[in-house]
Formats: structure tokens, sequence, C-alpha cells
């Protein structure tokens, strides 16, 4: 089979390795990809990867480019452009295709949208209010004493979130979004939420628009430095699976989201064949979604990926076809860990083209892969070319090993700035 995969993050290199290994794979390309996804050989015929220079945003260019490869199936990893509605595209000319189309990816697209369906369809969710207008808006945020989440409605490059812990953060942030515009038309409406403490946790679920089957837990760490310190990013590091829910309480909590969620989308019309990934708050009253997205989590798409034994490419036309009950979700044992290599100065400027060294070395180690994210081909070697750098990844049968096993990578690779965070998955130890 050939395979088109979109994007050029860590999430796609992941992809890209775990569909390479499938005996079904004669063929994969990429766009735009990146220098560790160009590096990929197919097990089967050792082929390599091919990547193509057109952006995961670039629909009219994409569609030429897959009518005239005919991929038997495209793979889109990055949310915008299932936003956008690259799989209603492609769809309408007749291209397979794995991802949400345009209706269903608003449960990432529109926190209105997805906050509204939890509380019809009875999802465990903050309480919470939508507003475009400021006044009342303020009025709820006061309510909550001040303490709540202010999210403006549409994507806005996953900085749309404002915390705010006093009325007068919150009446500011209500302000910046609805008033000042800091989001454009993203922030037209917002979703406030009570501010929900408690341990933050990933789930995954595979839907085949019937169907839902869930992945093991993971844990994301957002914040740019140690013991959550920092500015958001786009995460720094994940493991899998988590110990704060046991499997018993994880097939329960299933349940009580997928369950309901499942309902809603059969009475909305809503057809989602694609990943499911609900961000939740473990509480003192028990767990909350805090928001949907619908793709695969970066960096846990790195961790899920390097367990998963059930061949990808059968796992994913079968999310395709509606016939997600003919495959059995397998994960090897153990655990994975993934450590974010991020460019000095990220999330905020940073510079790119530093060489980096060290990664056959890294990659040499028993039960390590290193996930290129934004890195480059340059005169023979390899340069960083975006924040987050390198996610590396191990494998161990406990988490202790796996962390380990990480970090004894991590430390074998260089660039000029590096910043890694020190504490994934200590919390879990
Ligand atoms: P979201 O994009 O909605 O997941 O929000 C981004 C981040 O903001 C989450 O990963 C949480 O760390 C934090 N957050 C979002 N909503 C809440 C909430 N209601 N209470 C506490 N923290 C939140």
């Amino acid at each position: 089979m050939n395979i088109f995969v979109i994007g050029s993050g860590g999430r796609e290199h992941a992809l890209v390795w775990k569909l390479a290994q499938s005996p079904r794979a004669t063929g994969i390309w990429c766009a735009p990809g990146n220098a560790g996804i160009a590096g990929e050989r197919l097990a089967k015929t050792g082929a390599q990867v091919q990547c193509v220079p057109v952006g995961a945003e670039d629909l009219p260019n994409l569609l030429a480019f897959a009518k005239e490869k005919q991929p038997e199936l495209t793979v889109v990893g990055p949310d915008n452009p299932l936003a956008l509605g690259i799989v209603d595209l492609f769809e309408q000319n007749k291209l397979p295709i794995w991802g949400p189309n345009k209706k269903a990816a608003q449960f990432e697209a529109s926190k209105v949208f997805s906050q509204q369906f939890m509380e019809k369809y009875g999802i465990p969710t903050a309480r919470s209010g939508t507003f475009s207008d400021a006044t009342a808006a303020k009025a709820f945020a006061e309510s909550l004493g001040g303490q709540c989440a202010v999210k403006a409605d549409g994507l806005a490059l996953g900085k749309g979130v404002l915390i705010c812990s006093t009325f007068s953060e919150a009446q500011k942030a209500i302000d910046d979004i609805l008033v000042r515009k800091q989001f454009g038309d993203a922030g037209a409406n917002i979703v406030i939420q009570e501010f929900l403490q408690g341990l933050e946790i990933s789930l995954h679920a595979i839907c085949d628009g019937k169907a839902a089957k869930l992945f093991p837990t993971s844990q994301d760490h957002k914040r740019a430095l140690d013991g959550d310190l920092g500015f958001n990013t786009g995460g720094m590091g994940a493991y899998s699976p988590t110990p704060f829910l046991g499997e018993v309480e994880l097939a329960d909590l299933g349940k009580r989201i997928l369950g309901p969620w499942l309902r809603g989308c059969a009475a909305e019309g809503i057809d989602f064949r694609g990943i499911l990934y609900p961000g939740l708050m473990l509480t003192k009253w028990g767990p909350k979604v805090l928001e949907f997205n619908a793709r695969f989590g970066d960096p846990e798409t790195q961790v899920y990926l390097t367990r998963l034994e059930t061949d990808f490419v059968d796992l994913l036309e079968a999310s395709v076809r509606g016939a997600l009950d003919k495959v059995e979700l397998r994960w090897r044992p153990g655990y994975s860990v993934c450590v974010v290599m991020a460019s000095g100065g990220y999330p905020g400027n940073y510079s790119k083209g530093k060489i980096i060294s060290g990664l056959d070395a890294a990659g040499g180690l028993p039960g390590v892969k290193v996930f290129h994210a934004g890195t480059a081909a340059k005169d023979g070697q390899i340069v960083t070319n975006g924040g987050r750098v390198l996610g590396v990844t191990a494998w161990g049968s406990d988490l202790r090993t796996a962390r380990q096993n990480a970090y004894n990578a991590v430390e074998k690779i260089q660039f000029d700035g590096a910043h890694f965070r020190t504490d994934i998955a200590a919390k879990a130890l």
C-alpha cells in the first residue's frame, strides 16, 4: 500500500516510523516532513520515505499531489488541515484518507461546540458558560470568584487559553479576547470554565464513525520548565501508561466519556473517524474533560506508537472503513517515556540552524528511538529548524528504566542552546 502522511513534527515522524514497519506499506510520502522522516526506510522493501515540499495547510497542492500519485491511504497528523476540511476535500476526490472530516473536527476547532456538546450529552466536564458579550462573561467569571479558564473558541496556535486566579485577571483576559481581539476571529466567542485542580492526563481513543477503542493513559508536560513552571508549550515530554488510573477505572471512565460521546455523535450526524483525544483533569470530584482534540497528541504519539503492537496500517484502515471491531489493540507491556529537546528560548524566540550531534549514538542505545520534530538536513548535517527539535523516546519494562533510558539518550545529543526538562515522568515515580 502506498501511503501519504501530512505534517512535519515529532508526531508525524512517529506516524511514519510506525507505518513504515508494516509489511503492508510499499511506499510512503510525507508532506512536508523533516530530516528524521526523510531518513526512515520501509521494513518490507527497504525503500526510503520520500518527503514532498508541500506545506500541511496547502490543501490545493496536497490534493494535486495525491491526485497524481493516488495513495491508497492519506494520514493527517496536525489539527489545522483537519479544521480546513482536508478530509472532505480528499473524499470528494475519491482519495481514501484517515482523520475526522470538517464537521467532526469541530471537537477541536471550536471550544464552544465541544463544551455545549459535553453539556448536552452529559459528559463530565467543568462548570462553564459560553459568551460573545464581555459584560455577561465578566458576571459569570465573578460568580466563579475569578478563578477560571478563559478560552477563545477557535484555533489560536495553542495559545487561546488564559488561566486566571483573580477577578481582575479574568476581566483582562475577557477584554483581551472579546474586545481587543487578541486572537482575531478565533476569539469572537469564548468559553469560561471554572478552574479545576488535580492531575492532568491525556486519553486517546481511535474511532471509526460507530465505535471507539480506548488507548492506555498518557501524560504530557505542557510547561517549559521543571516543576511545571514557565510558559505553556506544545508539550515538553510524555510517558505512558500513567499510574493514576487502574485498568478498571480507565474502562469505567472510557464508558462515562465515550458512551455519551458516541450517542451524541450519532444524534448529531457526526461521522468521526480518527483519534479523539480528551484532555482530562482528575479532580477530587472525579475526572472532568477540559477539552477535546481531534488528532493524535504530540508528544503522546511518540510514547503510544513505541508500544503499539497492532499493525498500524490495519488499524488506520479499519478506522477509515468503520471496521474497528475487526482489529484488536495490542500494546507491548512496559512503559515509554519521551523527553523533548527544544531550542533555547522556546516557546519564545529562538534561532535555527544549530548543528545537532550525537544522534546516532543516542539512537543506537537499546530501546531508544529519536523522533525528529524541528530538524532539517543542511550540507550533510542535521540542524535545528524549529522550537521543539527532537522527541527522545525510550521503552523500559518499568517506568524508572524507561525514563533512565530516555535520559541516557538525551545526554548523548548536543546542540547549541538545547533545552529539556529533567523531570519528565518524575511525578509518577
Ligand atoms: P485546553 O487547550 O483547553 O486543554 O487548555 C490548555 C491547558 O490549560 C490545559 O492543558 C490545562 O493545563 C489548562 N486548563 C484548561 N482548562 C482548565 C480548567 N478548567 N482548569 C484548570 N486548568 C485548565
